[in-house]
């Protein structure tokens, strides 16, 4: 089957095309063959190696997928073959005190499809079959490879760990990312107002389609600035943020009183700066989030069904193409989810 493989860690380079054996399905696997597999922030860290943690090689990349249970291994119920299925990443031990409370993502052993497994950017996945949930009817392939992660991460940052309710004012870094996309929408289904940060201006109306109020243009204007003008010097309740340093300081100082700062990745250094003063004088909490549960998965998944969620697609390019995914994503030239045809 035709797959991209790193065999070592590095720049575009690193991404090969081969050819490997087609997978067979063990006790409680399944082998599904992919109509789409979705491209993430993290497959860039996959590719160039994380300083301090050994990641497998050689690995196949890529979390997200969606397609056609092909074989199912011995001991799978529930799942078979012929199933349109899309692909649950998070792997994690499922017995501990943690998994069985619904937050698998805080379990010892959590891992991702792609980053500690072999992943989806192939023409078949070999994956556990409890990572696989069914795709909703109205959804097509591209959809359910576009959702799962970046939904599910933005679900969980604002819903289990900010709190977001209506009358909330949050601040979404990154709008036109694939998780700021995410987020704008999750936010102002709860009712919130949003105000998205974004880096060009064709990103302007598209924020504002997806149901952000306001947009700043980061490069033209400094955020925190303008997030005091237009909240009236209040500041916002929630920061949404996967940017990390180099916005770090200013989004602390753009929280209101009581506000909650909620990160799930640092795409520009994790070295961050917090004036502890600000944090205990004006009640703020800072809060790390890193995917969510299955649960909430299916709620995604039915509320994609209900289209009242949509994955943005920003393009979609052939399995040979993977570099100029990874490109546009370091050089931040999309908006929404990079797909990938094997
Ligand atoms: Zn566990």
């Amino acid at each position: 089957m035709k797959s991209v493989q790193i065999r070592e860690h590095g720049g575009y380079e690193a991404l090969q095309i081969v050819d490997l054996p087609k997978p067979e399905a063990g006790t409680g696997q399944v082998v599904v063959q992919i109509k789409a597999a979705g491209m993430n922030h993290l497959d860039t860290w996959v590719r160039r190696g994380i300083p301090g943690m050994k990641l497998p090689l050689p690995m196949i990349p890529g979390a997200d997928g969606a397609g056609i249970v092909e074989q199912v291994g011995a001991g799978v119920s529930g799942v078979q073959k012929g199933d349109r299925v899309f692909v649950a990443a998070g792997l994690s031990c499922g017995r501990c005190e943690r998994c069985l409370s619904g937050w698998e993502s805080l379990c010892r052993e959590f891992g991702i499809i792609g980053e500690h497994c072999n992943g989806t950017q192939a023409e078949y996945a070999l994956l556990p079959a409890a990572n696989v949930l069914p795709l909703p009817e109205p959804l097509s392939f591209e959809e359910g490879a576009a959702f799962p992660l970046v939904f599910l991460t933005a679900w969980h940052m604002l819903v289990a760990r900010a709190g977001v309710r209506p009358g909330d004012q949050v601040l979404v870094h990154a709008g036109g990312s694939g998780v700021g996309s995410a987020a704008i929408q999750i936010a102002r289904l709860h009712g919130a107002r949003v105000i998205a940060t974004i880096g060009s201006r064709e990103k302007i109306d598209k924020v504002k389609a997806l149901g952000a109020e306001e947009a700043i243009n980061y490069r033209e204007a400094d955020f925190l600035e303008e997030v005091r003008r237009l909240t009236g010097r209040r500041g916002v309740d929630i920061v949404f943020d996967s940017i990390g340093q180099e916005t770090w300081d200013r989004s602390l100082k753009a929280l209101a009183r009581g506000g909650r700062l909620v990160n799930c990745g640092a795409t520009s250094g994790y070295q961050g700066t917090t004036d502890i003063r600000y944090l205990f004088s004006r009640g703020l909490s800072i809060l790390g989030s890193t995917m969510g549960s299955r649960s909430e998965l299916l709620t995604i998944s039915r509320m994609m069904a209900g289209r009242q969620l949509r994955p943005v697609i920003d393009r979609v390019l052939p399995l040979e193409k993977i570099a100029e995914g990874h490109r546009a994503m370091a050089e931040r030239t999309l908006f929404g989810k990079i797909l990938l045809r094997p």
